[in-house]
């Protein structure tokens, strides 16, 4: 078969190879890359978030409904309504009061600011008189308009996030349903920073919770931008790259999952309407951080994927490589003697007899063939005909030079193809073999076989073909036989050296 065919073949089947393989493994490691991706996203969406939802949730409601109740409760209180009616004369009664309820409810503080006296009383007696030009004091005037019973209000003093309190600032009546002042409790909302650190730094979440005009009221200490790097907290939504056009949309929306871009990357983002504090809880994960682990998986997926393709194609390539050179080695050598069979023979002469037209250079041919050897087969068996063959290629092997061909023509035919030899060496040569085969033994079974050759000589004319040539050398082997065997015969004489 044509080499270069045979390499483009091989290149074909190499390249469909590599890409089937690549193709296959791509397909799959990816496809399960995204399915992967998706059921993460999905979970975010559906349960992560929601779930972390929940338990800020319920945690707020334990640390900042509890004081609303108290607050309410204070503003209905008879004892503290009757108290400011009857003229707010014992001080000493509303300080004991304060007190009680703030020990009992385990309150950071307790208040009561009376509209006709403008008098702040805590649990320390009287603090001070509330003043309309006052800025600390206008909390007051914002609770005396207010349309809803109360409002909650983060001590805007308090600078360390850990101790941040928390007013309930409550409308009280009298009994005709005149506004009499604003009681309430403050507390510290320790237990909600701490969930929502806890999740920030053990989940990778970024909680908020978030006004009606999208003021972050509460963010735990440790938030974390989309870079992993602990930053200052914003102190609005409309800060967050992403978030900022539609935060008056997600406001308006109220509860529900969304998503947005931030810094390139993306962000699923839960949020929940607490009717209680008028506020929203903002819960945020950064796509990537939950995508990490599979996103190496991925990597490593497709590099074992390459160097499975690679070491495939070279186990293929090396296959392919030894099976051809077993192939070509079995296409062109005889199984039995290990000469050039008679298809190698055919490509060689067709080269050596193209030089030798070109050259001008002479070229020679001897014709073999055992004599008798159907007897000696069936004398002494097939077997020991093959011994003798074997014996007699390697007479030839041994008595060429490396220049010079022999290949096993027929049956028991060999011809050598003598390079640069004219008729008169390449009939010495024939006579050499044929003397070497003649007095060598061979053996077989232990017994020696004695075999003799007939050989036909012929030199090559230029721009003859290759089988004129051969056929002048049959010819001369069967002048050979016809002379009586175990001689040679070349072109111009007969010599006839018989062995002693
Ligand atoms: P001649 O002197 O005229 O050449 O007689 P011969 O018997 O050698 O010639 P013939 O052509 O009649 O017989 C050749 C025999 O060679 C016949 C065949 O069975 C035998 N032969 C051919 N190939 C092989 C082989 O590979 N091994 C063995 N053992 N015998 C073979
Ligand atoms: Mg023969
Ligand atoms: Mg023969």
């Amino acid at each position: 078969m044509n080499p270069s065919r045979l390499i483009s073949d091989k290149a074909r089947l190499i390249a469909a190879l590599c890409v089937l393989l690549s193709a296959g493994f791509l397909a799959t490691t990816l496809v399960s890359y995204y399915v992967s991706r998706d059921a993460i996203r999905e979970s975010i969406t559906a349960t992560e978030l929601p779930l972390t939802s929940d338990n800020v949730y319920s945690e707020i409601q334990k640390d900042l409904v509890r004081p609303i109740l108290i607050s309410s409760m204070m503003a209905r209180d008879t004892f503290l309504r009757d108290w400011v009616i009857a003229g707010e004369t014992d001080v000493e009664q509303m300080t004991r009061y304060l007190n009680e309820v703030m020990s009992h409810y385990g309150a950071f503080s307790s208040f009561f600011v009376s509209e006709v006296t403008s008098t702040y009383y805590s649990t320390k007696g009287v603090l001070k008189t509330v003043d309309p030009n006052e800025a600390r004091d206008a909390w007051y005037y914002r609770v005396r308009d207010l349309s809803d019973p109360y409002e909650i209000n983060v001590d805007p003093d308090l600078a360390n996030r850990d101790a941040l309190t928390i007013f309930i600032n409550y409308r009280v009546f009298d009994f005709q349903k005149r506004f009499i002042g604003a009681t309430g409790v403050g507390l510290t909302v320790d237990t909600v920073n701490r969930l929502i650190d806890d999740y920030q730094t053990r989940y990778e979440r970024t909680i908020y919770l978030v006004d009606g005009k999208g003021k972050i009221t509460l963010s735990g200490k440790n938030t974390v931008d989309a870079h992993g790097t602990s930053r200052a907290a914003y102190s609005s939504i409309t800060e967050i790259e992403g978030l900022r056009d539609q935060a008056e949309a997600l406001l308006k929306a109220g509860s529900g999952s969304f998503e947005y871009q931030s810094q390139g990357l993306r962000h699923f983002l839960n949020v929940r309407y607490i009717p209680e504090l008028k506020w929203y809880l903002f819960v945020i994960k950064q796509e990537n951080r939950a995508l990490n682990s599979i996103q190496q998986t991925l990597y490593l997926n497709l590099l074992l994927c390459f160097i499975i393709t690679a070491v495939v194609l070279l186990i293929v390539h090396l296959t392919i490589n030894h099976y051809q050179r077993r192939l070509e080695t079995m296409a062109t050598t005889d199984n039995l003697t290990g000469l050039a069979n008679r298809h190698a023979l055919d490509i060689l002469l067709d080269q050596q007899t193209r030089e030798a037209s070109r050259h001008g250079s002479p070229m020679s041919a001897i014709m073999l063939d055992i004599d008798h050897f159907k007897s000696l087969n069936d004398s002494r068996g097939h077997l020991a005909g093959d011994q003798v063959l074997r014996g007699i290629a390697t007479t030839l092997r041994n008595s060429l030079r490396a220049s010079d061909i022999a290949c096993r023509w027929g049956g028991e035919e060999f011809l050598v193809v003598l390079a640069n030899t004219d008729l008169a060496a390449a009939t010495k040569v024939a006579c050499t073999l044929r003397d070497s085969i003649g007095q060598n033994h061979y053996a077989f079974d232990g017994k020696p076989i004695a075999v003799t050759v007939s050989a036909g000589v012929t030199t090559y004319r230029t721009n003859e073909s290759r089988e004129s040539f051969v056929a002048r050398a049959d010819s001369l082997l069967y002048q050979a036989k016809n002379e009586g065997r175990n001689r040679v015969c070349s072109e111009k004489e007969d010599i006839d050296v018989s062995t002693s």
